[in-house]
């Protein structure tokens, strides 16, 4: 089956529906890459049917389980930093995390899906220090131009979800406009963050459409053109097939 266009960040919730989610979504045209980042949600992506991705996010304790060996397993995450939710006494910890998954990355040879929330530097050392063969995603970007730019010199890509839709996102879409066409992904983070003019709805992958369609009018593209690249993007990233 091939996609018009792929959201490449999704969350399945205990109790979601996740077969009448995915065919929602192949309906308007869209493939799924559920996203993992605990326990539960590794389980609910995993369950899900669709491509997956299994790790803990910045909020967990403890060591990752391994990886699960299933072949539609196409990414480590998410994992990553964030300083806005936890102080700087975690600093340690969650770099301990993001490395211990970043080993696990490189042995199975998968990329990674990097959540980084007002947390530059260490992510910036972190990834350089990690090295990673096939570096992986910096997922619904909300850093600046400086951030995008370290972040594509160390081989990663940018997506962006229905924040880049945001009134007040004008500095997010600004920076949208400066990502190489071959390093741009669309998602929707889905169940949050649903798009203008969806704002207040529960997200759903069918909705990352607004989002790719706000990106290809910041970019001077015909939605179907965007759609097209952002789409062999993830394909490539992924190893979708
Ligand atoms: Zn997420």
């Amino acid at each position: 089956m091939t996609f018009r266009l792929i959201d490449t960040h999704c969350h399945f919730e205990p109790g979601d529906d996740a077969p009448a989610l995915l065919a929602d979504a192949a309906a308007a045209g869209v493939g799924v890459l559920a996203v993992g980042g605990s326990p539960a949600l590794n389980a609910t992506a995993a369950a899900s049917g669709t491509w997956f991705a299994h790790g803990l996010d910045w909020s967990a304790e403890g060591a990752p389980g391994p990886l699960p060996g299933d072949p539609r397993l196409v990414a480590v995450g998410e994992l990553g930093f964030d300083f806005h939710r936890k102080g700087p006494e975690t600093a340690d910890a969650q770099r301990a995390l993001f490395e211990a998954q970043a080993a696990q990355a490189r042995a199975r040879g998968l990329p990674v899906i990097v959540h980084t929330r007002e947390a530059d530097d260490l992510t910036l050392s972190a990834l350089r220090a990690a090295a990673l063969p096939r570096a992986g995603v910096i997922h619904s970007f909300t850093g600046g131009l400086a951030l995008a730019r370290a972040c594509l010199d160390l081989g990663y890509f940018i997506s962006f979800s229905g924040i880049l839709t945001f009134r007040n996102a004008g500095a997010l879409r600004e920076v949208a406009r400066h990502v190489p066409a071959d390093r741009l992904l669309v998602e929707t983070d889905s169940p949050y963050l649903a798009p203008v003019p969806h704002r207040g709805a529960r997200n759903r992958p069918a909705l990352v459409a607004a989002t790719a369609a706000c990106l290809a009018g910041l970019r001077g593209l015909r939605p179907e053109a965007l759609a097209e690249l952002t789409t062999a993007n993830a394909a490539r990233l992924f190893g979708l097939s």
